[in-house]
């Protein structure tokens, strides 16, 4: 059967979630993804070559061989980089996309994040907007997909900021030594706490075991599969209607357009058999990834979309947005690390928004379980030697006594961050390969910075004798939290999509993943991307 009623493109947080609907709703669906389905031995446990900690390799895709980006530094030199280097700003490439190694915290987004521009007006230079659509619209699909992938946390704690109408399905994770001190502090400054919500089994649900505590969870694949991805829930119950036919190591090379410009399928390599193939289909669902979706549909140009699809004014892949992530830390009188993980157990959303001077803010917590050389090269003091023995002293005495504080801040988009073509260097298919280039807009670094002092503050009144911090600067902001670069609007000139992802002038052409993100939030984006793949699923399958 090569003829479909939708083609979806990656298996990640959105893609997973739209197959799932689609295959359930009796949809015949072909959902192809350029990585493997990586079994929990195929990622492995090397501290030095994860998805968080990339020093000399990576543990879920894409391969480093024959995937190369080009990377343009805020100087204007560029390079080829790996996926294993930071300016690749990558996620994941394997089933589940990021879902398959993240740590799996699963907040909503903030109301006011999808009003920014009506709150704080638009800074020069910012291509800061509102969403067309509000928290409202979005809160139903939320609670979808806290209830269905399976979610932890204490929704009434934060009542009051993100309204709820119905709590998490699972309690939150239990309390470290850290929590109670960071609590405390958190109370003596008058500022609010909540758990950390994860998209982890607390407890047994749908048929999947509990989280044992162990020390590997983000980077890393879940020992008991009680880490909820897409891999472990929607995907397999798209693949048990019978609808759904699922080809891994097959990458997206083009979408079709037929002599109309009309979209009529994909065409696509797969690792097995290296040669072209092509599908066909009444829709196609774009779910590649903020800066994968919007190279695709720059590589799929033809005479009459010369500039690819959905860019005829020129905003695919535009507004590149993840989050810069201010931290601190500090020496705390007690030992506070007990190894029990995954370790974010507190956060305070007091610094969202309303905070003088600054537009946005973010959110505070304390950190997953590091291994000990992930501690070695993000977390000790400025001031401290690299080695010898006064650094070996410094871990030995401190690994177990230093809290930590971090949180993403929201992303003031700019849309000279971007993804372009660039058609000097190819993967290993000879597609042209995505370009990244630009930086974040500079009140990003404000509210980084003013992060970076409440979090020294937290730490302060909790205790900490010596207290240290990086200050932000003004980079290219992506990475895993990539977002932003196929972003919804009414407006065809300043959007690529409408609310459902429907890219404009294209009846039948999808966009679902971060990509849509118009702002992302101060919050880990993951829920939000999962929630608006369920509400454009849905109106999509209501019109195949
Ligand atoms: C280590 C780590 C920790 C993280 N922790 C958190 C967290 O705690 N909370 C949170 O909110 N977020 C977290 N994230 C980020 C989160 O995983 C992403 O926000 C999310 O997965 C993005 O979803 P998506 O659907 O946009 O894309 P993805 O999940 O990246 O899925 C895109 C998929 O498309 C595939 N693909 C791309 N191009 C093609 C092509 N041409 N043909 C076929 N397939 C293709 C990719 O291989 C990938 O599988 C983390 C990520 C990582 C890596």
């Amino acid at each position: 059967m090569n003829e479909y009623d939708a083609i979806i493109i990656g298996t990640g947080a959105a893609g997973g979630i739209v197959a799932c609907v689609l295959a359930e709703a009796g949809k015949h669906v072909l959902l192809l993804e350029r990585g493997a389905a990586l079994t929990f031995a195929d990622i492995g446990r090397d501290h030095l070559r994860n998805q968080r900690l990339a020093v000399y390799g990576h543990n879920a895709g894409p391969d480093v061989v024959g995937n190369p980006r080009v990377f343009v530094d805020p100087q204007g030199r560029s390079r080829v980089v790996k996926p294993y280097d930071l300016d690749y700003h990558n996620n994941a490439a394997c089933l589940g996309g990021g879902t398959r190694v993240y740590g799996a915290q699963a907040w909503r987004f903030h109301p006011d994040d999808f009003r920014m521009a009506s709150k704080y007006g638009v800074p020069d230079g910012s291509s800061l907007a509102d969403w067309p659509i509000s928290y409202e619209d979005l809160e139903p699909f939320y609670e979808r997909a806290e209830w269905e992938l399976g979610a932890a946390g204490d929704g009434e704690s934060i009542q009051s900021r993100i309204p709820r109408k119905r709590n998490y399905p699972l309690p939150p994770v239990p309390p470290n030594p850290q929590t109670a001190a960071l609590q405390t502090a958190a109370h003596q400054l008058g500022w609010i706490t909540s758990p950390v919500p994860l998209l982890i089994n607390t407890q047994s649900y749908a048929g999947r075991p509990a989280c044992i505590e162990c020390k590997y969870c983000v980077g890393f694949a879940c020992p008991t599969d009680a880490k909820n991805g897409t891999q472990n829930t929607v995907i397999p119950r798209a693949l048990a209607t019978g609808n759904c036919d699922l080809k891994t190591s097959a990458v997206v090379e083009s979408i079709e357009t037929d002599n109309r410009g009309i979209v009529r399928g994909v065409s696509y390599f797969v690792d097995a058999q290296p040669r072209r193939e092509t599908a066909r289909s009444k829709i196609v669902i774009v779910s590649a990834g903020a800066i994968e979706s919007a190279r695709l549909l720059l590589n799929s140009h033809s005479s009459l979309h010369p500039a690819g699809l959905g860019n005829e004014y020129d905003q695919v892949g535009r507004n590149l947005q993840g989050h810069l992530y201010p931290r601190a830390y500090g020496i705390s009188p007690a030992r506070v690390f007990n190894g029990i993980g995954p370790g974010v157990t507190i956060a305070t959303i007091q610094f969202n928004h309303d905070n003088p001077g600054i537009i946005g803010g973010g959110m505070l917590a304390d950190d997953f379980i590091k291994p000990p050389i992930d501690f070695w090269y993000d977390s000790l003091p400025p001031d401290l030697p690299r080695w010898g023995i006064e650094n070996k002293r410094f871990m030995r005495e401190n690994f177990t006594r230093v809290l930590h504080v971090r949180g993403p801040v929201q992303d003031i988009p700019n849309p000279d961050g971007r993804v372009t073509i660039d058609n000097s260097v190819r993967d290993k298919y000879g597609i042209p390969v995505a370009r990244l280039s630009g930086t974040t807009h500079p009140a990003t670094v404000d509210a980084a910075e003013f992060m970076r002092e409440r979090g020294e503050e937290w730490l302060r009144a909790s205790g900490c004798e010596k207290i240290w911090s990086a200050q932000p600067g003004l980079v290219l902001s992506g990475r895993q939290h990539q977002a932003g670069t196929c972003r919804m609007g009414n407006d065809p000139r300043s959007s690529v999509t409408d609310e459902w992802g429907r890219v404009h002038a294209h009846n039948n052409l999808f966009v679902v993943d971060g990509s849509l993100h118009v702002t992302n939030g101060g919050f880990n984006p993951v829920l939000t991307i999962m929630a608006l793949a369920y509400r454009s699923a849905e109106y999509i399958a209501a019109r195949i």
